[in-house]
């Protein structure tokens, strides 16, 4: 290898340099005992991985990434080492036998035999004046201050390779105030320049990155397809995530760079779109940028992939929420809530992935697997000698296009032996659903109380009371906490109670969150709640210890 007759003749008599090998065979072997590089080493025994504890400080972490990433390279697990490369460096300050910090590159040139590597040779080698020198502007480069170098770095790397695709990375730490809250200032900021340090060493020659303003970051890079930029950002997340034992999540917003005539900005400000679009679901870390925001398709990927597994590990759990008679407070029933405790993540809200699974029909199997929760539960009751509180239960739109799942839940009624009239039904009015009154229908022919949910948000509004099927309906949260605290408001809510009532409607308002919207319905006249005044939605075993088994 010519490469490395090189390398001897520059090491030859050299006593700043160090050089080891490691072959698959024989592992590790130092192979000039005669420099002096470092203080106080032991030659004899020195790896590569002992380097380490000669680094600076500053510098460990970019060294210990560059290590992980060799080891992952040794181990045949993917890396940012691309398949061919063969000379990888990074630039460490190594503690001298002067007791200095002398800036070294450490080379490490890989040997590979089909494609898993066989031999390495590392070799330490001082940078000169300049080249530390280059260090510095690169690092004044990878801050936000220089974003214009960047840009031109990516350009150049762009229109050198126009057999290759690239697309723009950004992404941040969600709920990052939490972490300076948290962990204070320091941390926070030693966490953010560890991103740096790690980008250095995963980003190739290909990819350039910086960082745009605290906690955001971006890499432009290439890619092959989509599959190769989710590989990406499984690699970032394995080395970004977790510093220091940190519980926080990073959010991708993805967008492909196409025509270049007006520079790469536009393709940096979609990518931030597409990341803004979901840093408040905390299922989605990935969305890609599409045209036109309002198509921006969310990657759902995550939720898609671990969906099945989640319900057959029972996953999800229903979570009940009390509903309470106003003037004594008491339990007259509770709404199943669907929660999907995630293993390493915690609780997951559904409006984190409800959206998702109404989207790929997922919901259908979900839905069905809470009400048969609801079931049990109301079985488990009745088996106990207590008369059970009604459950309602949340039927997505999604069922309601046919009359099927009508089936679905006579079949549960049947299998656990329930009285309908605990069995509860909450559906979302829209105007206009084809087939729902027909769904409807068969409901109310089966002997089911119908909850018309969300009342005075979005489409259902007070045409719809007037020939409804429905026999109760549950005021939305929205209608209370916007309209109660104006004078026009609080009269649009009395009517519509007035007019409920009239017409001989039941109605239970959500999210009642204090005294005074409480005492504000009960004086118009409706007298059941549902809202964290009373209680906020909890697992069912609490629900039965707190209102049924102690009642
Ligand atoms: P929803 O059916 O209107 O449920 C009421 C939501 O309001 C619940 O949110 C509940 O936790 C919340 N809430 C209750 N009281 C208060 C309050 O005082 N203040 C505030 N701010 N919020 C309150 P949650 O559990 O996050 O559910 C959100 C939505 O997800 C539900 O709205 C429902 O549309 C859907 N969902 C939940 N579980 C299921 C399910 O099993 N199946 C289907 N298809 N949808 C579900
Ligand atoms: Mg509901
Ligand atoms: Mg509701």
């Amino acid at each position: 290898m010519e490469d490395m007759q090189k390398m001897f003749q520059y090491i030859a008599g050299r006593e700043d340099t160090l050089i080891m090998i490691w072959s698959r065979t024989e592992g590790w072997n130092t192979a000039s005992h005669k420099c002096r590089v470092l203080k106080d080493a032991d030659y004899t025994h020195l790896t590569l991985f002992d380097l380490e504890h000669w680094a600076h400080k500053d510098d460990q972490s970019t060294f210990r990434i560059f290590l992980s990433q060799l080891q992952d390279a040794i181990d045949g697990k993917p890396t940012s080492i691309t398949g061919n490369e063969e000379k990888i460096s990074v630039p460490v300050r190594l503690l001298s036998a002067e007791d200095t910090w002398v800036y070294h590159n450490i080379n490490c040139w890989l040997e590979r035999e089909n494609e898993s590597i066989v031999r390495m040779f590392v070799m330490t080698e001082p940078l000169d004046t300049q080249e530390i020198h280059r260090i510095h502007i690169a690092e004044t480069f990878t801050s936000d201050r220089n974003p214009a170098l960047v840009q031109k770095q990516a350009m150049e790397i762009i229109h050198a390779h126009p057999e290759m695709k690239f697309a723009v990375v950004q992404f941040d730490v969600a709920k990052f105030k939490m972490i300076l809250a948290d962990y204070g200032e320091k941390t926070a900021s030693d966490m953010l320049n560890f991103f740096v340090a790690t980008l250095k060493v995963l980003c190739n020659n290909y990819q350039v990155y910086s960082r745009l303003s605290a906690d955001v970051f971006m890499i432009i890079t290439p890619y092959t397809d989509e599959q190769s930029l989710y590989d990406l950002i499984e690699l970032l997340d394995k080395h970004l995530l977790g510093y220091k034992g940190i519980q926080y999540r990073i959010v991708y917003g993805i967008c492909y760079i196409g025509d270049l005539s007006r520079g790469l900005r536009q393709y940096g400000d979609a990518a931030a779109m597409a990341r803004q679009s979901i840093k408040n679901n905390s299922l989605q870390k990935v969305a890609f940028f599409q045209n036109d925001l309002k198509k921006n398709i969310s990657a759902d990927k995550f939720i898609e992939d671990n969906m099945k597994k989640a319900l057959e590990n029972r996953e999800f759990v229903m979570y009940l929420q009390p509903k309470c008679n106003i003037p004594d407070g008491k339990v007259i029933g509770a709404e199943a809530l669907v929660r999907w405790i995630m293993p390493g993540h915690g609780i997951v809200p559904p409006n984190d992935f409800v959206p998702v699974f109404e989207k790929n029909g997922f919901i259908i199997k979900m839905d069905q697997y809470i009400w048969e929760e609801a079931c049990k539960l109301i079985r488990k009751w009745m088996d106990a000698g207590i008369t059970p509180l009604p459950i309602s239960i949340n039927v997505s739109r999604r069922h309601l296009s046919n009359t099927s799942f009508v089936d679905v839940l006579e079949q549960l009624v049947t299998k656990y032996e329930i009285p309908r009239e605990f069995l509860e039904i909450e559906i979302t009015e829209t105007v206009g659903e084809s087939g729902i009154a027909e769904s409807m229908t068969r409901l109310k022919e089966c002997g089911y109380t119908l909850l018309m949910d969300d009342f005075g948000s979005g489409y259902s509004s007070l045409n719809t009371l007037k020939d409804t099927q429905f026999d109760v309906i549950k005021i939305d949260r929205s209608f209370l906490n916007d309209f109660v605290s104006s004078g026009r408001g609080k009269k649009i809510v009395e009517h519509t109670i007035g007019m409920a009532k009239d017409i001989g409607l039941g109605m239970v308002a959500e999210g009642v969150e204090n005294k005074e919207q409480a005492e504000f319905l009960q004086n118009c006249g409706c007298t059941t709640a549902q809202g964290f005044y009373y209680a906020r939605p909890m697992p069912a075993e609490e629900f039965n210890e707190k209102y049924i088994v102690n009642s």
